[in-house]
């Protein structure tokens, strides 16, 4: 299937590794000219030779912290009129809320709230003047089924959910979609390691630790960041241009409600 986006121009946030760089990757073999953003410039050019030489796409990279005002201008001077845009970036850490001060808690909405509303502020006007846009915000399955220990996540990524239900039904009559993609277990350096520091924690072996989560997915494995990108990647085509406002799982059928 031709997603109808080939000379697209994408800036894809935290793209160098894990489900950003899925998207980075898939969006690239539709032809799409990606910028990919983190702030480790090893990882960020070895994944950006390996996305050319996979597709054949030109891969711009930025080495910046995309949750500071600096890094996201400096994307935005790359691509001024991107058509797409992948919001991303590190989740905050895990812990009893009882233990997060309010400096922990400005820097997880700064990261996971607004940093994505301030990318959505700076392109989603030009995306309407164009008649053509595309946003996905990466969150978690964690806005559906909140965890305990993920407090800081739970409610940032819930702001910036109730942000998008508004302005996605404001845009999409110029052809601007904007949507949530909530990952469930994926494997990734972020999830390993979240495994790995839940094992310490427990006392339990890191393989007992990642065959009880393993336990937990109908799927019986974790997600592959490639079946991450190519929800991303569809989610941007232009064949989804009715599709906006809506927060879509990919979590192995973890989830385990009827919507
Ligand atoms: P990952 O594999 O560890 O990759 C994280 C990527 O983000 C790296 O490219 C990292 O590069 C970049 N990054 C982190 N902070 C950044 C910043 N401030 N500015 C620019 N780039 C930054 O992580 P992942 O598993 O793909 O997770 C991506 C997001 O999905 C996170 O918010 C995570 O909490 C969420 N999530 C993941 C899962 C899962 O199962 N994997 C489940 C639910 C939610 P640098 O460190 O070099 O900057």
């Amino acid at each position: 299937m031709d997603l109808g986006i080939t000379g697209r121009k994408a800036i894809v946030c935290a793209g160098s590794k894990g489900l950003g760089k899925g998207c980075a990757l898939a969006l690239a073999g539709e032809g799409v000219e990606v910028l990919i953003v983190a702030r480790g410039r090893d990882a960020l050019e070895a994944t950006a030779a390996e996305i050319r030489s996979a597709t054949g796409a030109t891969v711009h990279t930025l080495a910046a912290d995309i949750t500071t005002p600096e890094g996201r201008a400096q994307a935005l001077a790359v691509f001024p009129e991107p058509d797409i845009l992948v919001n991303n970036a590190g989740g905050p850490p895990a812990g009893d809320f009882r233990t997060f001060d309010r400096a922990t808690w400005i820097a997880a909405i700064d990261a996971n709230m607004l940093t994505p509303i301030e990318l959505i502020k700076a392109t989603v006007d030009g995306m309407m003047a164009r008649r053509f846009g595309r946003i996905v915000n990466i969150t978690s399955s964690a806005v559906k089924a909140p965890i305990d220990i993920l407090a800081l996540s739970n409610g940032a990524r819930a702001g910036l959910t109730g942000f998008v239900a508004g302005v996605a039904r404001k845009t999409v009559v110029a052809n601007v979609t904007i949507n949530n993609i909530l990952p469930g277990l994926f494997e990734t350096d972020t999830m390993l390691s979240r495994i790995e520091a839940g094992a310490r924690l427990g006392g339990v072996t890191f393989d007992d630790a990642k065959d009880a989560r393993l336990r937990t997915i109908p799927a019986a494995r974790f997600g592959t960041a490639d079946e991450f990108g190519s929800l991303c990647a569809y989610v941007c085509s232009a064949q989804a241009s009715y599709i906006t406002g809506q927060n879509l799982l990919i979590d192995g059928g973890s989830y385990p409600g009827t919507f």
